[in-house]
């Protein structure tokens, strides 16, 4: 149940990666927004746009370049010791590719019990095995796969297992990191429908990265769109399908397929022009200007700032 108190405040926040001596990789460069406690946001973009850094860099795996990220008001990166263990159970990750993610040395059952052993939450080994039983069959496997290895099992499978070993310590916020682009598309609506139902019954926050905005539509609450290290929209789900403001978010959403033939016949995809710049060296301006068939000169002269141009609508575009 989303409410209107901000779990996680990130302002102005930059992450840069130096790759020579010359050059600087601005991966993400001066984004701020808020994730409000219960509700789903959804980050979307185009591969290399920042948002899996971005995402990282919000929950201090990576260090900021600059920039805040505060969670319940608290510095993520500033924490002492015993904060930052608090931190590391309230907040737990998704990964990308369940295959990696998972080692394949243990057992179902070590791999979804470590969590709760490093964080001291059971007291016997019976109630290890009734609580990791009991997270398995709430992400829809069996209890019996508690004493099989990760290789015994299909790639939903094993994400429903990545999700389990989130859950064992009893998280308030999931950095779901494009959990389900690495799987088969039968198999992605099966995920982001069970974590759908976990987020409602946990009362769960979420962030949930993605580079397909069709899917993040059903997951998220709010959605902000990146571009090359940049925020340029940010609205509710339904308000940016509805009413996409900037360039770049109408050109993402002509590519969807829409399910319903009449209308699909009439759907006219914007093709963008060019390239993707590499973010060593971005173009001066509105990042997104050597591929905006509406940019002007002072696009290519002056950075837009994302504002707020309808209520709670955000986008960053000299047009609006
Ligand atoms: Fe296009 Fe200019 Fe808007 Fe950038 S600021 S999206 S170049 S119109």
């Amino acid at each position: 149940m989303k409410t209107e108190k901000v779990i996680l405040e990130v302002k102005n926040l930059k992450k840069y990666f130096r790759v020579d001596s010359r050059r600087v990789l601005k991966a993400v460069d001066d984004v701020s927004f808020q994730i409000y406690e219960g509700e789903t946001l959804g980050i979307v973009g185009e591969s290399g746009c920042g948002k899996t850094t971005c995402g990282r860099t919000c929950i201090g795996v990576y260090d900021k370049t600059d920039g805040q990220v505060l969670y319940r008001g608290q510095d993520v990166h500033q924490m002492n010791k015993v904060q930052k263990k608090e931190f590391t159970k309230q907040v737990q990750m998704i990964f990308q590719d369940p295959y990696s993610s998972l080692d394949p040395r243990k057992k179902v059952h070590d791999i979804i019990a470590e969590g709760m052993r490093i964080h001291h939450l059971v007291d016997s080994g019976a109630q290890e095995v009734e609580e990791v039983q009991k997270l398995l069959l709430q992400v829809g496997l069996n209890a019996e796969h508690a004493s099989r290895y990760v290789h015994e099992f299909s790639g939903g499978q094993r994400q429903r297992i990545g999700i389990a070993r989130a859950l064992a310590v009893n998280p308030e916020f999931l950095l779901c990191d494009e959990p389900i682009s690495a799987l088969d598309v039968s198999v992605q609506a099966q995920i982001v429908n069970l974590l759908v139902r976990l987020q409602k019954e946990r009362g769960l926050t979420s962030m949930f990265i993605a580079h397909d905005l069709s899917m993040v539509k059903h997951i998220s609450d709010r959605v902000g769109v990146m571009y090359l290290g940049n925020m340029v929209e940010l609205a509710a789900s339904r308000e940016l399908y509805r009413n996409p403001l900037h360039p770049y978010t109408q050109a993402l959403l002509s590519a969807i397929p829409i399910p319903n033939p009449e209308i699909e016949k009439n759907r006219k995809q914007i093709h963008l022009a060019g390239e993707i710049p590499s973010p060593m060296n971005p173009p001066k301006g509105c990042h997104f200007c050597n591929r905006c068939s509406r940019a002007k000169d002072r696009c290519r002269m002056e950075a837009p700032v994302l504002r707020e141009v309808e209520p709670q609508h955000y986008v960053a575009c000299h047009l609006q």
